[in-house]
C-alpha cells in the first residue's frame, strides 16, 4: 500500500506569534484518517514548529534547501543544517522556486542528490503551465521534468522520494484540475516511472496533487486511484480547513 499524505506548504506565511497559534490548533483538531501528515512552515519558524509537534503525528518539513553541504552561499541553508534539527522532509522544485529563483531541473537534481545523501526525504515538485496544457504538451513537459531531475536515481533512492504533481494554472488561483484531469496525469506519471524502473517500484511512489484543494474538492480528488493526496497551500493556513482535507482521506 502506498503512503497517503497530506502536505501543508505554509509558503511565505505566518510569523512566530501565527505558527504557535495554527500548530496549538491543529493539535487540537481531530484526525479521523490515517493520512501521513506534514506542514512545511518558513524556515525561522522550522525548530519551534518541530519542539511543538514532537510527540504529535505531525511532520514538520521544510520548503526549500541549497545543494552544498555548507560554504559560501549567503542566505542559504543546508541540507545538514535541516537534518540538525530533526527535520527529515524538504520539498524540492516548487513551481514557484522555479519561477521566481530561476531553479531549473539541472539544480534540482543537485538538491534531489544532496537530501538523499543526508537521508533526507524529497517531495518533488512539477508540472505544466497553462499555455502547455493549451497545446496539449502538458504530459511532455511533466515527463521532462521528472526525468531530468530524478531519473540518475538508482532504483533504491525512490523509497526516499515522493512526487507533487501541481499543475502552475491550478495553483492559488482557485481553479482545480478536475478529478479526471488528476487522475489522467497521474496516471501518467506512474507509467513513466514504470517504463524505466518497472511497475513495483512505480506502484510504490506516493503521487500527491497540488493547487486549490479545499475541504469541498478534496475526497473527490483523493478517491482517484493514482492520487495519493494532496500538497495544500491557501488551505492548509486555516486549521479547520486543513484538518477537513486531511480528513476527506
Ligand atoms: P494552493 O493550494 O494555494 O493552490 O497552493 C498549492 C501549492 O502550491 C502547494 O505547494
Amino acid at each position: 500500500m502506498r503512503k497517503q499524505i497530506v502536505a501543508g506548504n505554509w509558503k511565505m506565511n505566518n510569523d512566530l506569534v501565527e505558527t504557535k497559534t495554527l500548530i496549538t490548533e491543529l493539535k487540537n483538531a481531530k484526525k479521523t484518517s490515517n493520512a501521513e501528515v506534514m506542514i512545511a512552515p518558513s524556515f525561522t519558524n522550522l525548530w519551534t514548529a518541530f519542539e511543538s509537534l514532537k510527540e504529535y503525528s505531525v511532520e514538520v518539513i521544510a520548503q526549500n534547501m541549497h545543494f552544498a553541504e555548507s560554504g559560501a552561499y549567503t542566505g542559504e541553508i543546508s541540507a545538514s543544517m535541516l537534518s540538525s534539527i530533526g527535520i527529515k522532509t524538504v520539498i524540492l522544485g516548487h513551481s514557484e522556486r522555479r519561477a521566481y529563483f530561476n531553479e531549473t531541473d539541472e539544480l534540482l537534481a543537485k538538491k534531489v542528490d544532496a537530501a538523499l545523501k543526508n537521508e533526507m526525504r524529497t517531495i518533488f515538485c512539477f508540472g505544466e503551465e497553462l499555455s502547455d496544457r493549451k497545446s496539449g504538451n502538458h504530459e511532455t513537459i511533466v515527463e521532462n521534468q521528472i526525468k531530468n531531475a530524478l531519473f540518475h536515481l538508482d532504483a533504491t533512492a525512490f523509497k526516499h522520494i515522493v512526487l507533487a504533481y501541481e499543475p502552475v494554472w491550478a495553483i492559488g488561483t482557485g481553479e482545480t484540475a478536475s478529478p479526471e484531469q488528476a487522475q489522467e496525469m497521474h496516471a501518467f506519471i506512474r507509467k513513466t516511472l514504470a517504463d524505466t524502473y518497472g511497475q513495483e517500484l512505480a506502484d510504490s511512489v506516493s503521487i500527491l496533487y497540488g493547487g486549490s484543494v479545499k475541504a469541498s474538492n478534496a475526497q473527490e480528488i483523493f478517491s482517484k486511484p493514482d492520487v495519493d493526496g494532496g500538497l495544500i497551500g491557501g488551505a492548509a493556513l486555516k486549521a479547520d480547513d486543513f484538518m477537513a482535507i486531511v480528513n476527506a482521506f
